[in-house]
């Protein structure tokens, strides 16, 4: 089981992780990213691949 982290002070509000993500993962909440459904990532990487600021981190529970 993965826990994915938004640092919402890096998060450009791009949305792109939202759109990315296979598992949906992640919804906007006050224009940041909320990745509300930790529980279902399955480790593709993809949305850490777009995006921008390096504001996703992913790890191993
Ligand atoms: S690693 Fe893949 S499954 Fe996990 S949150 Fe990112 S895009 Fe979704
Ligand atoms: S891809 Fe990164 S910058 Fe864009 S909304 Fe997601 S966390 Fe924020």
């Amino acid at each position: 089981m993965y826990l994915v982290a938004v640092d919402s002070g890096k998060c450009e509000s791009c949305e792109e992780c939202v759109n990315v993500c296979p598992q949906g993962v992640f919804r906007m909440v006050d224009s940041k990213s909320d990745p509300y459904q930790t529980s279902e990532c399955v480790f593709c990487e993809s949305c850490i691949g777009v995006c921008p600021s390096e504001a996703i981190k992913i790890t191993e529970m």
